[in-house]
């Protein structure tokens, strides 16, 4: 038997019938069929409701659309939040959506000249990763005749870690050095443009809220050295994010409380008058919102060991399959969707209908008894499922995408 990680909250304390957003999982798929996922949009108002309570009035929140952007779901989160950060053309396009273009700011490298023009002529912030980048951002201003909205954003000399902080400047395609951006500060004023500040974004998935209170306190202190070498002070400091989520056995979510708390301390100490702060956060938002039904095609038995084959699999859920940025294979949280809070009976392997067997969604867990026809939910399936897996791999079909509250 391998461990899997812990159930969210809101479902965890389930008995019999999963429910997702009020209405059962075997509901959500009769309606919508299989696979499936179906995401609640008041777990991501309470995650924000969560991040307000904790964090200094003064910091925004941003949501990145890259961890799920399905559009449905972008149309709720965007009235909560006070930013959009985005990665490409078609998420700010579908960011333009639900949110004004002074909302909205654009980081990713290798930005083609057609997606600065959509950004400068949206008013969206470009945060641009090169001096190569930002030269051609203002040619384009130049041309529109609009001041592009450009920030820096810079390779920090921190890394954020699960486990601490490595200091030491890396050599990043994200980015401008650290050394170099207050030239780069200068060189956008000097050409015209309506310097919006610095984004710093250190690493992603942290549950240490240690590690990310150290991180932000010399993300601080960088901006601020920055600011005076640049002789400017940054109308806005992204501070990144890195809010993770417990995926996998042991983890426990990060305590937020005790970042706010530390952030607001550091503020207070921080000389950067005028700066406004902001957050920005993906899957924490998001992850534990989203959940993907697939239901059971076969049930065999190979060498003593039980598989339960599933009608979906890791071109639907790569994540799950340990195949997503994991070193290590271990199990997501899943379940029997009709059979929650039953005690496990058997051990059985959940694996897709791929025929690869990298397409495995649950190594050997324990579960209640699954006959084919039941459904299995697999959670943490908000960010980084649909639209971070290789739907094209094997000619499945798409898995279907809902929004809980809109049938
Ligand atoms: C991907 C990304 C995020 C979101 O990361 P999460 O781990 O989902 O919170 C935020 N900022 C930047 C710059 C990113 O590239």
């Amino acid at each position: 038997m391998k461990p899997m990680g812990p159930i969210p909250p809101e479902f965890a304390g389930q008995q019999g019938a999963l429910t997702i957003g009020g209405r059962s999982a075997d509901d959500w798929v009769a309606a919508h069929g299989s696979p499936l996922f179906v995401y609640d949009p008041a777990i991501v108002a309470a995650r924000v409701a969560r991040f307000r309570a904790a964090m200094p009035a003064a910091v925004d929140l941003h949501y990145a659309v890259k961890a799920n952007p399905f559009p449905p779901l972008l149309a709720a989160v965007a009235p909560l939040v006070d930013g959009l950060d985005v990665a490409s053309a078609g998420e700010l396009a579908k960011a333009l959506a639900v949110k004004p273009g002074g909302a909205i700011s654009f980081a990713g490298p290798g930005k083609r000249d057609a997606e600065l023009e959509a950004a400068v002529r949206a008013g969206a912030t470009l945060n641009v990763e090169s001096e190569g980048e930002a030269t051609r951002a203002l040619a384009i201003g130049d041309r529109l005749g609009i001041a592009p909205r450009l920030a820096v954003r810079v390779n920090p000399d921190v890394e954020l870690k699960g486990s601490g902080m490595k200091m030491g400047g890396r050599a990043s395609p994200f980015g401008v050095d650290a050394e170099r951006a207050a030239a780069l500060v200068r060189a956008i004023r000097g050409g015209g443009a309506d310097w919006r500040g610095f984004h710093i974004f250190a690493g992603s998935q942290a549950l240490d809220a240690g590690a990310i209170v150290e991180t932000q306190a010399a993300t601080l202190a960088l901006a601020t050295r920055l600011a005076a070498e640049a002789g400017a002070a940054p109308p806005m400091l992204n501070l990144g994010g890195g809010f993770g989520v417990p995926y996998f056995a042991g983890d426990v979510a990060v305590d937020v409380a005790r970042i706010g708390a530390a952030l607001a301390e550091a503020l207070a100490a921080t000389d950067l008058p005028g700066t406004g702060f902001a957050i920005e956060l993906g899957r924490w938002l998001v992850a534990e919102a989203g959940v993907y039904l697939t239901r059971v095609v076969d049930r065999k038995e190979s060498r003593g060991e039980t598989f339960l084959i599933v009608d979906g699999g890791l071109h639907h859920q790569l994540a799950a399959s340990g195949n997503f940025g994991t070193v290590v294979r271990r199990n997501y949280p899943l379940a029997v969707a009709t059979r929650m809070g039953e005690a496990a009976t058997e051990e059985a392997s959940v694996v897709g209908c791929l025929c690869t067997p990298l397409d495995r969604l649950g190594d050997r867990v324990a579960l209640p008894h699954a006959k084919v026809g039941d459904v299995i939910a697999i959670f943490l399936a908000g960010a980084y499922g649909a639209s971070a897996s290789p739907t094209a791999f094997l000619g499945h079909p798409a898995a279907a995408e809902v929004l809980a509250g809109e049938g």
